[in-house]
Order: structure tokens, then sequence, then C-alpha cells
């Protein structure tokens, strides 16, 4: 087996792991080894010295073994949409999860496991042939796992919480190589910090969530309205949800008109706001209770429609091709206030690139419903909450994105910013105050559990909670 010129491991170490695995190991001269090292993100560019691609739970408890022992950069990946590319290392070991997607539905429970390689997509498709959902994320190509462990927020948070409300139990494999179960039952301080902790705790490689009714056929909102009405659509949508059914979540986009899709082309360039929204109920129901957020003007377009869940879930998807450049940015606001509303529009309009948007989610719901300490995820009660994002074609230059990401990230908290999602922001340059910002009161409980379950921090390429000193 090849090395990568980077290895701090023999090339004889990297076979002894390679002879344990059922799954494939991918070293430098592997025929694969680029396809393997990529990610969605085109800006990520790390070259681990072995990716093993895990058949199995005993796989990855023998990559942990290894990586521990050796005090080897240890990276995780599940369906390697992180943004900040924490999926790989340089000189490291990859427990690549792709593999492992084996998904079990039981219906009259309305429960499902699903393995930590699966995407959103791929439990979706399951899920509904049963006429079932899990709250999961808003684009079909994300992993379950990444998503889950750090929240998941997705059209049914409102009526039905966070991803990471719904998990039941997981299996994880913990930084000293044990296969264990958590859940209220089991490890019931484990399954409290994976509830938010991100991929601190250990390597998921499967998970049970608890299913609801949905679909097959929901009605989509969705309406763009010129940029100079952001104000009105923003506060009239505000008002708005607070009696409209918690089946309605919308996130309202501030951009510019895209060449593609069906848009009208005298529209095509112009800067807008739009409201995006599946009704997660009876579809002639949702028309009716959407149908006053389609009254806000004359809109630039309207492609409010019926379709299926599925496609609901992956009608985002073409927006985030793999290999483009994205730098994303996330940021609490405690109210949208009109000078808030302005300053966001300026900013959107000023975007470099023609596919930045900035997206505000309308929180509250269930997410609020939860107890802010009863799950390691926290800012549970932030009404608002900004996905600033940096959005460029593959070729071109990041720079000026990045730029504009951060101007509008550091605007928004020098006004009224505070917090941020663990699942959004990739990169944290900000360092620990942020981080802290993001785990909130839960901060101090993580750390307690991350030295007691991970004290050497074999698991910290992650929004990383640094364990105390000589463990618990
Ligand atoms: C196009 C796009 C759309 C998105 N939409 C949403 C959305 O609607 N709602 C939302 O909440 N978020 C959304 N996100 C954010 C998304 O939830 C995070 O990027 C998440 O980390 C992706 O998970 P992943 O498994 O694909 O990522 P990966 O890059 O594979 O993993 C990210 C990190 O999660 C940890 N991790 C992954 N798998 C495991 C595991 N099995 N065990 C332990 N730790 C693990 C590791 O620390 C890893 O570095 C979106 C991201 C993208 C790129």
């Amino acid at each position: 087996m090849a090395v990568t010129p980077l290895s701090p491991v023999s090339s004889d170490a990297l076979t002894s792991l390679d002879t344990q695995l059922t799954g494939e190991a991918i070293a430098y001269e592997h025929p694969d080894y680029d396809r393997a090292r990529r990610v969605w993100n085109g800006m990520i560019d790390r070259r681990p010295a072995l990716i093993a691609r895990c058949a199995d739970p005993a796989d990855v408890v023998a990559c942990v073994n290894f990586a521990r022992v050796r005090e080897l950069p240890l990276a995780v990946r599940g369906g390697g949409h992180g943004v900040a590319g924490h999926a790989l290392c340089d000189a490291g070991l990859v427990i690549d999860l792709s593999r492992m997607k084996w998904i079990e539905i039981d219906p009259d429970a309305r429960t499902a496991r699903a393995q930590g390689g699966c995407t959103l997509g791929e439990l979706d498709r399951e899920t509904q042939r049963r006429g079932l959902a899990a709250p999961l994320g808003v684009v079909s190509r994300t992993g379950i796992a990444g998503l889950t462990l750090s929240g998941g927020m997705g059209w049914l948070r409102r009526k039905h919480g966070l991803s990471c409300d719904n998990l039941i139990s997981a299996q994880i494999v913990t930084a000293d190589g044990r296969l264990v179960t958590a859940s209220d039952d089991e490890n019931a301080d484990l399954f409290w910090a994976i509830r938010g902790g991100g991929g601190n705790f250990g390597v998921v490689t499967s998970f049970e969530y608890r299913l609801h009714p949905v679909g097959p056929e929901v009605f989509v909102c969705f309406v763009l309205y010129p940029a100079e009405r952001a104000c009105a659509v923003l506060r009239f949508c505000e008002r708005y949800l607070d009696d409209a059914p918690q089946e309605l979540a919308p996130i309202a986009i501030l951009g510019r008109v895209s060449n593609a899709g069906d848009f009208p082309p005298e529209a095509r360039g112009q800067p807008y706001v739009g409201l995006l929204a599946p009704y997660a109920g009876d579809a002639a129901e949702g028309e009716r209770v959407v149908q006053p957020l389609r009254e806000l003007g004359e809109p630039i377009a309207d492609l409010s429609d019926v379709m299926s869940w599925t496609e609901a879930q992956a009608m985002l998807d073409d927006d985030y091709p793999v290999g483009w450049r994205y730098y994303w940015k996330s940021v609490n606001v405690p109210e949208l206030r009109e000078e808030v509303i302005e300053r966001l529009v300026q900013h959107a309009a000023a975007a470099p690139s023609p596919h930045s948007t900035i997206d505000v989610w309308y929180q509250g719901g269930a997410i609020a419903r939860i107890g802010e300490q009863a799950t390691a995820f926290a800012n549970r009660s932030e009404p608002y909450l900004l996905g600033i994002e940096g959005n460029s074609e593959a070729g071109a230059a990041a720079e000026e994105n990045v730029a504009w990401v951060r101007e509008t990230f550091a605007d928004m908290r020098s006004l009224c910013g505070r917090g941020v999602y663990l699942n959004f922001p990739g990169f944290l340059e900000e360092g620990e105050e942020l981080l802290r910002e993001g785990y909130g009161t839960n901060y101090e409980r993580l750390r307690e559990l991350k030295s007691k379950y991970d004290p050497t921090n074999v698991f910290r390429l992650n929004a990383n909670i640094e364990p105390m000193k000589g463990g618990r």
C-alpha cells in the first residue's frame, strides 16, 4: 500500500489497518483517491493518508482504535456536506461512512433506523413509501449524520422540531473504541450530548428517528417579490405565523433572480425577496393557508404548486452543485426591525456572486417548546436565523465572496445578531467566543461530557469542544 508523502504513519501500519477492514481502504496511489477525497465544497482540498470506506460498525471501531493509538488526525465523513470540510483531513485517517446506507422502517411504530452514510433523500425515499417523514433539512443530498448531530432544521421544524429532537436512539463508537447505544435509557448523558454537540462524542453508525405522517403530496408556496417589498413581506410573514398552523415553516430568501429555471426573462438578475414553504399537511388546506403570502403585491414570479414531498425536499438541490465554492455564516437575530431588513436588502444587492443569498429562517414552534437544556442544542428561543451564503461557481475566485459574507455577518452582529447555528457556519475563524455562543448555556456541560467520553480529543475535527485538562 502506498502512502501519501505527508503521512505520519508507515505503509506497514496502514496495511495492517487495511487487513482488518471489511470495507475499502483508499490511500494515495489508489485510482479512486482523488475522487474519494472530494467533498461538496470545492474550496476544500485536503490529502488524507488513508480514507477508510467502512462497511460496518466493526470497521469504524478498528479505525477509531487505529487513530487514537497513533494520535493521528481523524476525520469523520457522513454525507460530505459540512461547509468547513471537516469531513477530510491532511495526513490523517478519514472514516468515510458513504457505504453505510442501510435503512429500516417500522411503519406501525413510526420509526426509522438509518446508517450514518445516508443522505436526506435516501431516507425520505424510504419513509415516504409508508407516507411518513423524519424532520430533516431542505437539500436532499445533505448527509443525515452531520445534520442531525448539530440540530437539523427543515420544513417540519415548527411542527415537529429539529432532526435531533426526533432522535430516539443512536449507535455510536466512542473514543475508546466501544460501540454503545445512546438513548434516554442507555448512556443518557451521551444521548443528551449528541443532540446538538456535533461530532465531538464519537462516530454515529446509525440513527433511530421518530416519523410523522406527511404527504405524499403537499402544496409549496414559492413566490418572489421585488426586493423593495422586503420589509412589508418579511413583517407580514412574521405576523402571519403567530396564528398560522405550524405545518407552515417558511424561509425568506434575499437574492437575485437566476438565469436558469422558470423565471420570466425580464426578471433575470433582479433583486428579490422570496418566500419558500411547503405546507406539511393536506395539500388543499396548504394552498388555502399560504394564499395570503402570495398576495403581498405584484410578484416577479409565483411558482407555487402541488408536488410530492420528496420533490419538495429536493427542490433546492440544483442550487448547490457539488464542487462550487461555498463560504457560509449564520447568526440569530432577535427581531426583524426595519433597519435590519433594510441592511439585509443592501447586503444582498451587493453580493459579488449572483448565486449568493441571505436566508431568513422563521423558527419558533416546536423548536422553542423544548427546554433550552433538555438537549445539547442551544439558542432554541431565538425567533430568526440568518444564513449568509456565499456561493460561487467552481472556477470563480472566492475572495470577494468570502469578504462579502464576513462583512454582512459582522454588520448583523454589530446591529443585533447573537449566537450562531453550528450547522451553517463552516469556518469559525472568530474562534472560541463564537463556538461558545453556538453551544450557548450548554457549553460547560458539554465540556464535562467531552472530558468523560473523549478526554484526549480524538474527535477534534469539528466545532470542537476541548476536554478539560486531565479529563473529568
Ligand atoms: C447544500 C446544503 C444544504 C443544507 N441545508 C441544511 C438544512 O436545510 N438544514 C440544516 O440544519 N442544515 C443544512 N445544511 C448544513 C448541514 O446540516 C451540515 O453541513 C452538516 O454538517 C452536513 O452533514 P454531512 O453528514 O453531509 O456532512 P459531513 O461533512 O460528512 O460531516 C460534517 C461533520 O459532522 C460530523 N459527522 C458527520 N458524520 C458523522 C457521524 N456519523 N458521526 C459523528 N460525527 C459525524 C463530523 O464532525 C463532520 O466533520 C446544509 C448544508 C449544505 C451543504
